[in-house]
């Protein structure tokens, strides 16, 4: 898998699939074993799910589509496929390392074993391929390695009567509800028309060649005998298919969403608790008449004076000379106004000093001069803001932001940033095909290369992924990141042009233009932020990233969310 590690773990796509994509990329689950939580990612080189339809046909489901096509025909699901962990998760909790499952990994190292040792070269490559049974029984039978995964079943997880059905039936006819179910337990494809059972050519081929000797009894007790049995029978060994289960649900869902605060204000600026309404809406102050004047809020509110005209303003500017101002500070007793920070007053003696006041903020006249400064002409119905400005030193934001955070759908963090949280998911090399961009665009990116040192030509190349790079989600339900992204860069844009007077500086029409630029991600309760570069896109509601750039953000994959600010 190329997409596991750092705490992630895989499952085979159609198992997400075929639990009604209950499981998908980024879910996070809580797992029993090695580690606590995880997020699952995909991996279909692993065992599939095996299914059961209403029919009574047994299927392996080898891919999202067929599990889709057959989702509506599903009796039972008889196994949910295998969950990839890797090495480092057992280390990394200080838990014992379980065996895995006899997979093809563990039988190419045996078999190249063997082969060295007995002298012997194989003429065939079976890395791309799996052997045929008769392949497969053929190498058991010459090198003594055991049987390929691939024709190995779930042996010991069928009852000792069950097998013995089986046993019988596999040199008779192979009928009846035991037999059946046996095969069912031990995940043999199969269909069952009447009281006679069909079972592929080639499963018919392992089953006679595993339990066609007719000389033997199975006297088992239990059914961790059966794969023993099975090897005096046949004279081949069957190794574990499925040594330990692990049992694992949903912690939470994946994610993948503009961040929002309470009350989803788009700008920082108090509009009162009467006057902006249950909304919090600042176009509601427009127009109020709760005071004597029209269009007025009582909050207390940071205050600034003019270096030049020395008027109050709650900007770092004026609005009215377009001139610097300074910070100045009142005695919450008194009143008294001083230019620094304040042991005590020096008028009352009184020791809190800040930097707000209780006034009456005009801002009718505030709004008409930002929408001014912007050309705007219609005031938004709706422009969310916040009732006041709690905390120490907070800010108010000049209108015009929350105008053109409006205009362009986004949302404020309580920080005066615009972000996006989605779940952590690692990658460590990917195809262009996946991540949907060019190859001529990644290679400006500085991607000539692939994992083979070959030049990169087709989108089906594995190339290693940079660790600073990152892939974002798109066409979510909700609104997906390259689409936030796209409205961040050109609510920059209008900013740096209408407010700022400044040249734009993205100039992002669409969301191939992102690729190539930097994010900050940041995880929650951190204050420094890591730098990422967009390289594409995928449809998983999650950000893939490779590990270091997760560690990085002091953050691992079982489950964490950071969220990313366009830089
Ligand atoms: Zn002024
Ligand atoms: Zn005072």
């Amino acid at each position: 898998s190329r997409t596991n590690g750092l705490a992630a773990v895989s499952f085979h796509p159609a198992t997400m699939e075929i639990t009604e994509r209950f499981a998908a990329i980024g879910t996070q689950f809580k797992v029993e074993y090695p580690g606590k939580a995880t997020v699952g990612t995909a991996c279909d080189t692993i065992h599939p799910p095996v299914v059961r339809l209403k029919n009574g046909e047994v299927i392996k489901v080898e891919s999202r589509k067929q599990a889709r096509d057959l989702e509506r025909r599903i009796d039972e699901i008889l196994f949910l496929g295998d969950m990839l962990v890797t090495y480092g998760e057992f280390l990394e909790n200080g838990k014992k390392l379980l065996p895995s499952a006899y997979v093809e990994e563990w039988w190419e190292k045996e078999l190249a074993e063997e082969l060295e040792e007995q002298g012997v070269k194989l003429g065939k490559d079976f890395s791309e391929r799996d052997p045929s049974p008769k392949e497969a029984f053929k190498i058991s039978e010459k090198l003594g390695v055991p049987l390929h995964p691939k024709w190995t079943y779930h042996w010991n997880e069928t009852s000792v009567e069950r097998f013995k059905a089986l046993y019988r039936s596999v040199q008779d006819d192979l009928s009846g509800e035991k037999t059946k179910k046996a095969l069912e337990d031990i995940l043999v494809q199969h269909k069952a028309e009447g009281a006679e059972i069909k079972v592929r050519k080639e499963d018919l081929k392992v089953l006679n060649r595993l339990l066609g000797n007719t000389d033997r009894k199975p006297e088992l007790e239990n059914r961790d005998e059966i794969p023993k049995f099975i090897e005096e029978a046949s004279g081949i060994e069957v190794r574990d298919q499925a040594p330990h289960y692990l049992g694992s649900r949903m912690g939470r869902p994946e994610k993948a969403e503009k961040r929002t605060i309470k009350g989803d204000p788009q700008l920082l600026f108090p509009c009162g608790k009467k006057e902006g309404g249950r909304m919090r809406n600042l176009t509601a102050t427009y127009n109020n008449k709760l005071h004597d004047e029209k269009g007025k809020v009582k909050e207390r509110i940071l205050h600034n004076r003019c270096t030049k005209c020395n008027e109050y303003t709650y900007f770092s500017y004026c609005i009215d000379c377009d001139a610097p101002a300074n910070p100045i500070w009142f005695c919450k007793e008194c009143d008294n106004e001083h230019n620094e920070e304040v042991e005590e007053c020096e008028k009352c003696g009184n020791q809190r000093i800040e930097r707000y006041k209780y006034t009456e903020i005009d801002t009718r006249k505030l709004i008409d001069n930002a929408m001014e400064n912007l050309g705007m002409r219609n005031l938004p119905e709706l422009l969310k803001s916040v009732r006041g400005m709690s905390g120490k030193h907070k800010h108010v934001e000049p209108i015009e932001k929350g105008l053109l955070r409006e205009k362009h759908g986004l949302y404020v963090n309580k920080d005066g940033t615009v972000r996006y949280d989605a779940s952590d998911i690692p990658m460590t090399h990917f195809k262009p095909s996946e991540i949907n961009v060019p190859v001529e665009k990644l290679r400006e990116l500085g991607y000539n290369k692939d994992i083979n040192g070959e030049s990169l030509e087709n989108e089906d190349q594995i190339l290693a992924l940079k660790p600073q790079d990152i892939v974002i989600p798109k066409n979510d339900k909700t609104i997906p990141a390259s689409e936030y992204f796209i409205s961040v860069a050109n609510f920059v844009d209008d900013l740096l042009e209408q407010f700022y007077n400044m040249e734009p500086y993205y100039n992002i029409e669409k969301k191939e233009d992102l690729v190539g630029s930097l994010v900050i991600g940041l995880a929650p309760h951190t204050s420094g932020g890591t730098v990422g570069r967009i390289i594409g896109f995928t449809e998983a509601k999650g950000i893939y990233a490779h590990p270091y750039w997760h560690a990085g953000k002091r953050r691992n994959a079982d489950g964490d969310e950071d969220a990313i600010l366009l830089l």
